[in-house]
């Protein structure tokens, strides 16, 4: 029977606010290919359940939540998701692709749905979130969804002619040849770093300050971020 309908209120009340859903056979080919790689035989087509987060919310929600583990976000968002679908789509078969192992790339699903628009330090920005939201779980479905379609907005960069954020980056990652992710790491893995915890571009740019993340949430993110560059450096 075609599951034609969702709600995605359960998910929004806890901060997963950011919904789209894409239509697995109309993925661009390499975008195809990598999720055929990542599904059990036999499953294809289907569609794409791309949920993010904006704002403060969640980081709530996951502290009121109380979970032990090292990374409480990704497993309070996979629990949400996964339960959200079981309820409102009882026996349908899906699949986790992120978080995981699934090459599939999520500034690209980002910008099928209208969600990506690269600022000067490469974090997405839209107009009503600023910089401050994020994708939290994909999941492929076996669901006939009304198809998202893409958000159109457009970036706030392009009329930000004075751009604070890239005056603010203490490592000056941010020159005519665009974003120079090096120079940002080896300011980042100095010991007194004032970016181990934060991006100071990030927390410069005006646009959807009010939706910013809490001072823990931007601690335990960069922080996480940080111990990876460590380990692989
Ligand atoms: S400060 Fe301006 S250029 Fe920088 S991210 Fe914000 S809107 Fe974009
Ligand atoms: S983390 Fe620091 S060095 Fe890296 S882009 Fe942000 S402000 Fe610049």
């Amino acid at each position: 029977m075609p599951v034609s309908h969702s709600d995605f209120a359960p998910l929004a009340d806890v901060g997963l606010n950011l919904h789209a859903v894409l239509d697995g056979a109309a993925l661009p080919v390499d975008m195809a290919a990598a999720l055929r790689g990542c599904l059990p035989e036999g499953c294809g087509g289907g569609q794409i359940i791309l949920v993010g987060n904006a704002g403060p919310t969640l980081w709530r929600s996951v502290k009121a939540a109380g979970l032990v583990s090292d990374d409480p976000i990704d497993d309070f968002s996979v629990n949400a998701v996964v339960q959200w679908f079981a309820r409102q789509f009882p026996g349908r078969r899906h699949q986790l692709l992120y978080p995981g192992d699934c090459p599939l790339g999520l500034q690209a699903l980002g910008r099928l749905a209208g969600w990506h628009h690269a600022t000067p330090f490469m974090v997405g920005i839209l107009p009503q979130w600023g910089s401050w939201f994020g994708y939290r779980v994909v999941l492929w479905a076996d669901t006939d969804l009304p198809v998202t379609p893409p958000l159109q907005a457009e970036s706030p960069c392009r009329a930000c002619a004075a751009q604070p954020c890239v005056a603010a980056c203490p490592a000056q990652a941010m020159g005519a040849g665009g974003f120079a992710l090096e120079k940002c790491l080896a300011w980042r893995r100095q010991p007194d770093s004032p970016c181990r915890a934060r991006c100071l571009a990030r927390d410069a740019c005006p646009v959807g300050q009010a939706q910013r993340y809490d001072d823990d949430h931007m601690r335990h993110t960069y922080e996480q971020s940080l111990r990876m560059i460590m380990r692989h450096r």
